[in-house]
């Protein structure tokens, strides 16, 4: 049914004004000025914002990690994804060393095709690079639409590659078009760290942040641009967390290397004093990398500002504090690494961005969605508002006042990281591809009714390289 949206201001990553959208078979028909149609529903946005559905380009959905599987799947994750204003996830694929790639790739659209109520696409990890995988790349791209590449430089023996298998990718990528994301953290120097502590009989939560110090983030960071730099490649470092890497990365861009950064909610308004609550709570705070000390937050909002880092992940990847977490119970390195975010992600953006004059409106809609379709090869059929545009659209009303909890939390996970923290604004009303998912804060989608999307080739949708890696 065709739907006209009246009396919201238009917010894009360029331009706020106020015009009404008429919505028809799944797209934006047409925006203009008291639009009329006596067969389209109306809805009215009056005093509400209209953003570009907001993509979140880092999500472990019914992820296997250490043991156990994070809590939230493509049902709950993407249902709470909706309710924070959220219509596009990009999961990580995780792949076996040795196995063939579509095996990992066909378990991935198993989990998500009959649960997900938004769209979704997936990355694809990949953790060694020899004949067999550099075979299989070209259909990765061409049949799967999978045009990003992730590499992680830690977790030592379970998903770290080394540094021919980065650079090699690094090759491939820019050959076949393909970008490569990189969890950069020595994991060499943090393996050596975390033996050390465990010797001496440290092994409460906190120590996870301090065997994994910015100091080893940036020196990943940095080693990984200067290989992108050489293989004339293009690379995302993902979940950025501290001013060893945000120079790193800044450094790397100012020699003309195509780099660029993500951050994400919890480094940006949670610090590493979380990880020394007692009873064990700091548990639910243990992220890879580690929560910093409060004034890389500074650092981390201002690389936001002026383009150093350009977008926002959440890294979801919940586990319950009960039954999950506490496997970690007098051994931290046991503890599932991750959080649930997905559902907090915009609003966090907007109230500590936007309302607290650190980015501007247009600013928050390029971090949280614009310059995501660009980056990961869905724009312009997603990140804006625009005639052709698929109707992913958030009413937000930016003047409600309210405090986080896991209590009205819609994701899985029995706690909420961000428990208490009073935040200004929230989505009211939630399109994909035209049908309301959330409609007056309730949820009215379908399970199964996201589209997995297969994306363009690093570049091919924008006008210039250029483009992509400056702000
Ligand atoms: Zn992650």
């Amino acid at each position: 049914m065709k739907k006209i949206i009246k009396n919201g201001t238009i917010v894009t990553a360029a331009d706020t004004y106020k015009a009404d959208i008429l919505i028809e078979n799944e797209k934006i028909a047409l925006i203009g000025q008291d639009l009329t149609d006596p067969s389209a529903e109306v809805v009215d946005a009056e005093g509400n914002y209209i953003f570009p559905g907001g993509i979140d380009p880092h999500t472990h959905l019914e992820m296997p990690f250490g043991g156990t599987v994070s809590k939230d799947d493509f049902e709950t994750g993407t249902i709470a994804a909706a309710h924070g204003g959220t219509t596009t996830v990009i999961d990580f694929c995780l792949t076996d060393k040795g196995k063939p790639l579509q095996n990992s790739i066909d378990q991935w659209h198993a989990k998500s095709k009959d649960k997900s109520v938004i769209d979704y696409s997936f990355h694809l990890m990949i953790g060694e690079m020899n004949d067999s995988v550099l075979e299989q790349l070209p259909s990765v791209i061409e049949d799967e639409g999978i045009t990003s590449f992730k590499v992680f430089m830690a977790y030592k023996n379970v998903f770290q590659a080394d540094d021919g298998t980065l650079f090699r990718t690094l090759e491939q990528a820019k050959k076949l078009g393909a970008l490569v994301m990189v969890h950069a953290e020595n994991g060499d120097v943090i393996e050596h760290l975390v033996n050390k502590a465990l010797e001496a009989g440290q092994t409460d939560p906190i120590y996870h942040a301090l065997t994994r110090p910015p100091e080893v983030e940036g020196e990943a960071t940095g080693r990984a641009a200067e290989l992108t730099g050489l293989a004339d490649s293009q690379l995302y470092v993902v979940h950025v967390t501290c001013e060893e890497a945000v120079e790193a990365i800044a450094k790397a861009r100012k020699k003309g290397y195509n780099v660029t950064g993500e951050t994400c909610p919890q480094y940006l308004v949670l610090d590493q004093s979380y990880l020394e609550k007692p009873n064990f709570e700091g548990a639910k705070y243990v992220w890879s990398p580690p929560l910093r000390e409060k004034h890389h937050q500074e650092v981390l909002w201002k690389a936001l500002k002026t383009g150093d880092l350009q977008t926002l992940g959440s890294d979801q990847c919940s586990f319950d504090f009960k039954g999950q977490k506490d496997l970690g119970k007098g051994d931290f390195t046991k503890i599932p690494n991750g959080g649930p975010i997905i559902e907090d992600r915009v609003s966090i953006l907007f109230s500590e961005g936007v309302k607290k004059g650190r980015i501007s409106l247009n600013e928050f809609v390029d971090i949280t969605s614009t310059k995501i379709a660009k980056t990961f090869g869905l724009f312009p059929q997603k990140g804006t508002i625009s005639v052709g545009a698929d109707a992913d659209i958030v009413i937000f009303d930016p003047s409600v006042e309210r405090t986080i909890s896991v209590e009205t939390s819609h994701m899985a996970a029995d706690y909420n990281p961000f428990e208490g923290m009073k935040v200004t604004g929230q989505p009211v009303s939630v399109l994909s591809r035209g049908d309301f998912v959330i409609k007056n804060k309730e949820f009215v989608g379908k399970l199964g009714k996201g589209n997995y999307l297969k994306r363009s080739r690093y570049g091919e949708l924008t006008s210039s390289k250029e483009e992509l890696y400056q702000k």
